[in-house]
């Protein structure tokens, strides 16, 4: 089933996101985990795409194995910068040889250690995504970023970059983090003016981990709120308690979202079923109205 056929339908759907093992090692846990997310019956679960290695390999084979046997539609991150064209295509017929109809295509990080682009390589998403059209029938999702993506000088141009990628064939698109839900609904606002109609699924990260999430804020450069910044500073060196009160903060952050008909939902729930299981008890009722 392709993603974009349900995400029209007025109804709520959450979805989760888990990523594969570094080394094959980790396979059969991640399975696991992704087992019990499916259990939760959410409306997808997305693989993320680490670029090379083992990594890239058994995101399609975790993605193939959820479809397949866990009864839940997947969602198969794919990066192209780190890639050549025939690699990349390699493993587009992988996804479409598996029966997986959904790909979220992404440019990636840009190599630090090589020249980019090298030549018969990617440069920007919306290249990797004409290309998938070309070779199947799939769903293509992309990524956005309400707080503008690192490389861009503004959120204007980022958004008329979007523009640019979506008119290649964006069925979808799926936020970056953020913590603030206004920056969410101030982002839509620009990119509907803009012309960019395509569904959104505003990506929300229960946080667990306080050391993690700030590096990865600072990398990304997403905002920490004062409301947030208090909790991660008062519960940060206490794990369990940062947890618990992460998922309130998530478990907040969306039903602030269904409260504004944004219906649509992914989160970033890092392979973490208990995570999971909590946001949906959270949500349990209003799941129902
Ligand atoms: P692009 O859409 O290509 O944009 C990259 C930059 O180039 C932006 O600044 C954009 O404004 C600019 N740009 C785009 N087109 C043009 C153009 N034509 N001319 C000039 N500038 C242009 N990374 C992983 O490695 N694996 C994953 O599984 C993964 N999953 C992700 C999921 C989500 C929902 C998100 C939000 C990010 C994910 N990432 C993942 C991170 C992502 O790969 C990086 O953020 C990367 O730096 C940008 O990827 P992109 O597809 O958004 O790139």
């Amino acid at each position: 089933m392709k993603i974009r056929d349900t995400l029209h339908d007025g109804k709520v759907h959450i979805s989760f996101e888990i990523f594969p093992p570094k080394t094959d090692a980790g396979y059969n846990s991640v399975v696991s985990a992704a087992e019990k997310i499916a259990a939760l019956k959410p409306s997808f679960i997305s693989v993320t795409y680490g670029a090379g290695g083992g990594t890239s390999k058994n995101t399609v084979n975790i993605a193939s194995h959820i479809k397949d046997n866990f009864g839940v539609e997947s969602l198969a991150h794919l990066t192209c910068v780190s890639s050549t064209k025939e690699d990349v295509h390699k493993v587009i017929e992988q996804i479409k040889e598996k029966g997986i109809e959904n790909i979220l295509a992404l440019r990636g990080d840009i190599p630090k250690d090589k020249d980019f682009p090298l030549p018969n390589h990617y440069k920007y998403a919306c290249e990797l995504i004409e290309d998938i059209k070309s070779l199947g029938d799939f769903c293509i999702g992309a990524a956005c970023y309400p707080e503008g993506h690192v490389e861009s000088e503004t959120k204007k141009e980022d958004i008329i970059h979007l523009k640019n990628k979506v008119d290649c064939g964006v069925d979808f698109l799926t936020t970056q983090m953020f913590f603030d839900n206004t920056i969410l609904y101030n982002f839509l606002y620009r990119i509907r003016e803009q012309g960019i109609t395509v569904p959104v699924l505003p990506g929300i990260m229960p946080i667990t981990n306080a050391k993690q999430i700030k590096r990865s804020c600072e990398l990304s450069g997403t905002v920490l709120p004062e409301r947030f910044r208090a909790i991660v500073d008062r519960f940060g060196d206490n794990p369990a308690a940062m947890q618990q009160a992460g998922i309130a903060y998530a478990t907040d952050q969306i039903i602030d979202l269904l409260a504004n008909d944004v219906n649509n939902i992914h989160v970033y729930s890092m392979n973490k079923p208990e995570v999971a299981a909590a946001i949906m008890n959270n949500l349990s009722e209003i799941l129902k109205a």
